[in-house]
């Protein structure tokens, strides 16, 4: 619990390795970072097994949002596979890689560097234990990310605790405890039904805006009706302070919502990123399918190549532009100008969310 309050901050575990169980020379080699949330549920997912887990230097922080920012990258996985002493315990050179850190770690580099075979795990940890039960294999649903209720409730009490209580205090400065309960209370609400919402109705683009609007008006109206039925000192001004309280959450949760979920590109980029495919450059290697969490490519078989079959589920995350061996794959900018792969295995993204970039005309 403590783990999860505080899930907005780094927090570190050591790195190096981790012995789950009592693994042996033929067991798994698995990769993460070293946030210590993401440690203790890799531990819970995987008891009963016995597996070698290696723990890289993420910064502190889960492995999406370090990969993201450049925080978690093919120099950390090679550093922990070489200094953890792994190669002296295991026949076997296979090692899992969490695939949500595509963004940051380069697989190839990690084959070439250190000799080992790397592959991708499930984007969600919870599906390793099956995955380990199919010899690593990865079936399609568990290579894309999923919101599910529990991802939700998780993102509720990251975001509506420290609005609660910004709200709460604003509501007694201004109020007294009534008014206090009521904000705090409107606010939790605001952010259930937009995390509620995700996927569902628009929260990236301008769209966010009306959407974030008409949840505000609709939780005022909620928390001033509950109000007076339970007291009576609740006044028209008590009204206004309820407005601006749901209006500041709503414009809080505006800046950069959609890139706390899996499930819009960032609404801090600058520019709208799209995703384009050189057919003519592309072998089919796939490492690009492998890795994107949305489900916008698939391997065409008759053809041998990659094809978009979902360009619109893109969330601009870059990393089938990182892993593409032979630079197929690049973005396009909304006013035309490209941005080549090797600008985004360079700069990544940053922690905001916003691509740092250099284009080619
Ligand atoms: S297609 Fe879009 S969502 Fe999929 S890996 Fe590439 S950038 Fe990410």
């Amino acid at each position: 619990m403590r783990d999860l309050l505080l899930r907005l901050f780094p927090h570190r575990h050591p790195t190096g390795l981790v012995e789950i169980g009592a693994p042996g020379r033929e067991s798994p080699v698995i990769v993460t970072g070293n946030y210590t949330l993401t440690v203790r549920r890799m531990k819970r997912a995987l008891r009963g097994r016995d597996v070698h887990l290696l723990v890289a230097d993420s910064g502190g922080i889960n492995v999406w949002c370090a990969a993201g920012g450049g925080h978690f990258t093919h120099h950390d996985v090679v550093s922990v596979i070489r200094t953890s002493g792994i190669s002296d315990l295991v026949d076997h050179r296979r090692v899992m890689l969490p695939q949500l850190g595509a963004t940051g770690i380069e697989r190839r580099y990690v084959a070439d560097k250190t000799g080992w075979d790397p592959h991708w795990g499930p984007a969600h940890l919870e599906d390793l234990p099956h995955v380990l039960d199919r010899a690593g294999r990865v079936p399609v649903a568990d290579r894309k990310v999923r919101f599910g209720l529990r991802d939700r409730a998780e993102m509720i009490t990251v975001w509506a605790l420290p609005m609660a209580l910004i709200g709460g205090g604003i509501g007694l400065a201004f109020g007294g405890p009534a008014q206090a309960a009521a904000v705090a209370l409107t606010m939790v609400a605001i952010t259930c039904a937009v995390f509620a919402l995700v996927g569902r109705v628009p929260l990236s683009g301008p769209g966010r805006f009306v959407t974030l609007g008409v949840v505000a008006s609709v939780a005022v109206g909620g928390a001033w009706v509950a109000m007076e039925a339970v007291t009576t000192t609740f006044s028209s001004r008590d009204a206004v302070l309820l407005g601006v309280a749901a209006t500041a959450t709503a414009g809080l949760l505006a800046v950069d919502l959609p890139g706390t979920t899996p499930w819009y590109p960032s609404a801090m980029a600058k520019d709208a990123f799209t995703v384009e495919l050189l057919s003519e450059s592309c072998t089919g290697a796939a490492d690009c399918v492998t890795v994107c969490p949305r489900g916008v490519l698939r391997m065409n078989g008759v053809i041998r190549k990659v094809e978009i079959v979902d360009p619109d589920s893109c969330i601009q995350c870059g990393a089938c532009i990182v892993q593409c061996p032979e630079n197929a794959l690049r973005f396009r900018r909304a006013d035309g100008r490209v941005v080549e792969p090797e600008t985004i295995r360079t700069t990544r993204l940053n922690l905001l969310g916003s691509r740092t970039i250099e284009v080619s005309h």
